[in-house]
């Protein structure tokens, strides 16, 4: 039997803010149920990032990060603090180099753990599992409807024959979508940096997974869970929204809360366009200088989240000595860095969502009941702009028709121009039948994943039902120890 009767669910998640965030959420969750202990392993300077804020009951582990020895600068400790994309190599060596970390202090942690939660892209929590026999549980950051996507692309591979631009059907899913292959991720559409062996791996430990959980509902996409809990066994669990258990502030770097919301509260309701492109999305600067001026077209309030990163200079060059930052003062507000997006997009004055759609960002607009203007980029992007657009009828589309692959951005220069930027906004904002019925289904759904998480929701149900499977498999594992004995 478990310690006290406690189940002690050991996290790991993958150090970038879009997988550690909801990871941190997921902790909290975990956390608050009765008989769970959790402990979540992670790096020093993501503790500090991430930690400040927390009260909850639960407990960090510190796993030094061997950026130096690994030929990172000293304090590149997650995925948007990487200098230059040559050095993605030496990250990936580094967050391999946490299992001799974890295995050194292993020991320490008590009570005995009966269960690992850890990252896709922390693929060697697999082994470490397998070592000390403990069942893990795999978590992606993506809906279900994405991992049914990417299983079937990897089982049948239909695109290896198609011209790049060519659209086709993705096999074996509950809806009918198309995409070409220049809109897939890396796994099926490299980009110059090799990353092949580290996604194999990825995709071996996740295969071996003794199960899955997801930060979704089941209300979102009924039919893909139903799928997906086929191809798993059964094994697979909707907990999320993750971001909605928050009251407090997880991410307590560089936000200017106050400033922002109380431009907002001088806003009408629905009438702003809140643009952001997530953490790691480095647009180039002629691209970013055409998505100003569509916004400034387009003749509405937006707040525009900019991370020029390493285009700073550019950037700032532009927005001031064009004119344009006093141009659009009265009714665009600019903010440099980190933007508070959860209270922001719950904000009523906020009326559409200009993203690159990752699946925390997608998650969150639907959990604040925002449609969306969606300008997908890398990753699994376009396969979410698919369940926006095509499946969900939440967003319209900027028109964006392939990956701009992380590192190669200047390569790429300007992809959407002004005009589809313009008209994307006025798409979603103007008014209209349509735009009405996209506005009050997106309510709808913000309702129901407020509902999901609460007493009695899905959400909440598939969590006590993780916390009981992980029971009764201690429970079976220790009565097969006394037969053997
Ligand atoms: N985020 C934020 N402020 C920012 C940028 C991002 O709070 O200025 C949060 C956002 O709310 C989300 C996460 O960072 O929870 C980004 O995750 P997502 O999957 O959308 O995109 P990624 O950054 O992984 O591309």
């Amino acid at each position: 039997m478990p310690t006290d009767n406690k189940i002690h669910f050991l996290l790991i998640p993958h150090i970038g803010p879009g997988h550690t965030i909801p990871m941190i959420d997921m902790a909290k969750l975990l956390a608050n149920q009765p008989n769970v202990t959790v402990t979540l392993a992670t790096t020093p300077l993501n503790i500090a990032r991430y930690g400040s804020a927390i009260i909850d009951p639960f407990r960090f582990l510190e796993l030094p990060f061997p950026a130096v020895e690994a030929g990172l600068p000293e304090g590149c400790e997650s995925t948007d603090k990487i200098p230059s994309i040559d050095l993605v190599p030496n990250f990936l060596t580094a967050i391999d180099m946490l299992q001799q970390k974890l295995e050194q202090r292993f020991h320490t942690i008590k009570p005995r753990v009966n269960c690992i939660i850890s990252d896709k892209y922390m693929s060697w929590t697999g082994d470490f599992a397998d070592k000390y026999k403990i069942p893990r549980i795999m978590f992606d950051g993506m809906s279900c409807f994405n991992e049914l996507c990417y299983n079937n692309l990897y089982e049948h591979k239909v695109f290896e024959e198609m011209p790049e631009s060519e659209p086709f059907v993705v096999p074996g899913l509950p809806d009918r979508i198309e995409l070409t292959r220049k809109q897939l991720p890396p796994e099926f559409n490299p980009s110059s940096i090799d990353t092949s062996v580290f996604r194999q791996r990825a995709r071996d430990a996740e295969v071996r997974a003794y199960g899955v959980v997801i930060n979704s509902f089941e209300e979102l996409e009924q039919e893909c869970v139903k799928e997906y809990k086929k191809l798993r066994n059964g094994k697979v669990w909707c907990i999320g929204p993750l971001s909605l258990c928050n009251s407090d502030k997880s991410n307590k770097e560089l936000i200017d809360d106050e400033k922002c919301l109380k431009w907002l509260d001088s806003r009408e309701p629905d009438s702003v366009v809140y643009v952001s492109f997530g953490s790691l999305v480095r647009v180039n600067t002629p691209q970013l200088i055409e998505l100003g001026l569509g916004l400034e077209a387009s003749n509405r309030p937006f707040i525009w989240v900019i991370k020029s990163v390493h285009r700073e200079k550019e950037v700032e060059e532009w927005l001031a000595e064009s004119g344009f930052e006093e141009r659009i003062k009265d009714r665009g507000l600019i903010i440099r860095g980190w933007a508070p997006q959860v209270p922001i997009l719950s904000h009523p004055s906020v009326g559409a969502f200009l993203t690159h759609c990752g699946w925390n960002s997608t998650l969150e607009s639907v959990c604040a009941g925002v449609p969306m203007i969606t300008w997908p980029q890398f990753a699994e992007q376009f396969i979410n702009e698919q369940l926006i657009v095509q499946v969900l009828g939440l967003g319209v589309g900027v028109g964006a028709d392939s990956v701009v692959h992380v590192g190669e951005e200047d390569r790429f220069g300007v992809k959407v121009k002004r005009e589809s930027i313009k008209n994307a906004v006025e798409n979603v904002m103007d008014g209209g039948s349509q735009e009405n019925e996209r506005r009050m289904r997106s309510k709808e759904f913000g309702k129901i994943a407020n509902n999901a998480i609460k007493e009695g929701g899905s959400s909440y149900l598939n969590l006590t039902l993780l916390i009981q499977d992980i029971m009764h498999h201690e429970n079976a594992e220790a009565s097969s120890k006394k037969v053997d004995i």
